[in-house]
């Protein structure tokens, strides 16, 4: 029981409209369409749709996953997307105890869920998302240890040294390396993790990455996987667990 506990479930109702919220990020971000301006509309007929209709899960599970008007499919991006962000807004409430770093993980939850999100359908991490993301890092750094100069430097030596071992993977081995967005999505951890919590991240997004890498070629063949999904879990994971705690998780797995 965390000192947290009580939040739970204002947490959970929080992570639905969150989530609901993060829905619309994904789908209308990588489309340019404005996240602000505009109702929500039923990708079918195009019918405006009205509160009762936006209810998280809800409303996807009473109209048996169909548009009210048109009775077209909508897909289970929808709910899923949803609990997804209530999963994270939950677990964030009993794994972050400091109230600041807890405010911060969960502003951070749903932009983490929309890259996730846009890597796995567009292939594409919108720059709009990672901005947010790097300036809520910067905000994580500053209400913990404050030393946002390491965090800074960090940030930068971890992306110039992705673009050179990008360059080389693809001049050498002719191979896609890694995408700009994936480079700037593990440079940006720099900012919010120690020098120590970077290193532990970067291992375990290679471990994860390697692990869905696998999966991916298996169900799909080959071609470029999307990573963005596993850097976000990793990242999510470096922030909510104390570090000493992943410190020795992470190595003792890949020991
Ligand atoms: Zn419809």
């Amino acid at each position: 029981m965390g000192p947290n506990t009580p939040l739970i479930p204002v947490l959970a109702v929080f992570g639905l409209v969150f989530g609901s919220f993060t829905t619309a990020l994904s789908y209308r971000l990588p489309k340019h369409q404005s996240i602000a301006r505009g109702r929500s509309k039923c990708a079918a007929c195009g019918h405006e749709l009205g509160p009762a209709d936006l209810i998280p899960v809800a409303s996807w599970v009473v109209h048996g996953g169909k548009c009210r008007y048109c009775r077209a499919k909508i897909s289970a991006r929808y709910p899923a997307i949803e609990l997804m962000t209530m999963g994270l807004f939950v677990a964030a409430g009993m794994l972050v105890p400091d109230m600041n770093h807890l405010l911060v993980l969960l502003a951070m939850s749903p932009i983490m869920v929309a890259l996730a999100v846009t890597d796995l359908e567009h292939k594409r991490l919108p720059n709009a998302l990672l901005f947010v993301l790097t300036a809520l890092a910067l905000l994580w750094r500053g209400t913990g240890d404050g030393d946002v100069v390491t965090g800074s430097l960090t940030a930068v030596l971890a992306f110039a040294a992705l673009q050179a071992l990008d360059a080389l993977v693809r001049k050498g081995f002719h191979r896609p390396g890694l995408g700009m967005g994936d480079a700037k999505l593990l440079a940006l951890a720099g900012l919010a993790l120690s020098v120590q919590g970077f290193l532990v991240f970067m291992l375990l997004a290679g471990i994860l990455g390697s692990l869905w890498g696998a999966l991916w070629r298996w169900r799909k063949g080959e071609g470029g996987f999307a990573f963005a999904p596993m850097v976000v879990m990793a990242l999510w994971i470096s922030l909510a667990v104390p570090e000493d705690v992943l410190q020795s998780i992470v190595t003792f797995s890949s020991r």
